[in-house]
């Protein structure tokens, strides 16, 4: 299954983490990519399509404070959290 292959319903774990890819005409799973864009979760496939060169140049250019990238999986989240509750204390 890729973009563009699902024709149906939306799934009851849609762009939920380890659920369903958010993206309607996906909806592959395991959904393990995290969008800060769209506070949702995507399959590998849609997250290479969406955050490709280009979307990797906008996500810099619109969030140049960001201090990660737009797509992250937990893992990489998890990583980079005692660098955040560092900044706070
Ligand atoms: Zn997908």
């Amino acid at each position: 299954m890729a973009y563009g292959d699902y024709d149906g319903p939306d799934r009851p774990d849609k762009g939920k983490e380890g659920g369903s890819c958010n993206r309607t005409r996906c909806q592959c799973s395991p959904a393990d990519w995290y969008n800060h864009g769209s506070y949702a979760w995507y399959c590998g496939e849609c997250k290479d399509q969406i955050y490709d060169a280009v979307g990797q140049l906008h996500w810099a250019k619109d969030f140049p404070n960001a201090g990660h990238p737009m797509f992250e999986t937990r893992e990489m989240m998890d990583a980079r959290k005692p660098i955040a509750e560092a900044k706070i204390s």
